[in-house]
Order: C-alpha cells, then structure tokens, then sequence
C-alpha cells in the first residue's frame, strides 16, 4: 500500500507495512508501542496494564529501504 509520506533521508516515496510477533501458539500479532518504561510482572512478563498502547505502522522507503515508525491506533493488549 503506497502512502503520501515521503522519505526524510532521501525523498523517495514510502509504502505502509508493519512489523509482526509470533505470540502463544504461533499466532501472527502486530507489534504494538505501550507508553513508558518497562516493568517485569512475575504474571505476564511485562506490566501493561492502564497505559497507552498503539500499533506500530512501518513505512519502507522505494528508494534507500529506510524504515519509518509511527504509532497508528489505540489498542488492546
Ligand atoms: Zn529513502
């Protein structure tokens, strides 16, 4: 999928992606950016819970292959 963006390296154009985990059972997931420092949970591994948390949208430069960030929508983790 093509975007508007353009690339801050070089200008080229970039196409939207994203970056995907295998959780429990190799079950596909987008990765997702959760608001603030990490802290262990004897539980889950990470606390998570009451924070912010969005999908992590890539962006792939045509011209040098320079991948961009940006937090897309909320999320349930
Ligand atoms: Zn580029």
């Amino acid at each position: 999928m093509d975007s508007d963006l353009l690339c801050s390296k070089c200008g080229g154009g970039m196409i939207r992606g994203f970056i995907f985990d295998r959780g429990d059972y190799n079950f596909k997931q987008q990765q997702v950016w959760v608001e603030g420092e990490p802290e262990s949970s004897f539980w889950s591994g990470l606390k998570t819970s009451g924070r912010d948390a969005r999908t992590v949208d890539a962006y792939r430069c045509t011209g040098c292959s320079r991948l961009e960030f940006f937090a897309g929508g909320t999320t349930e983790i």
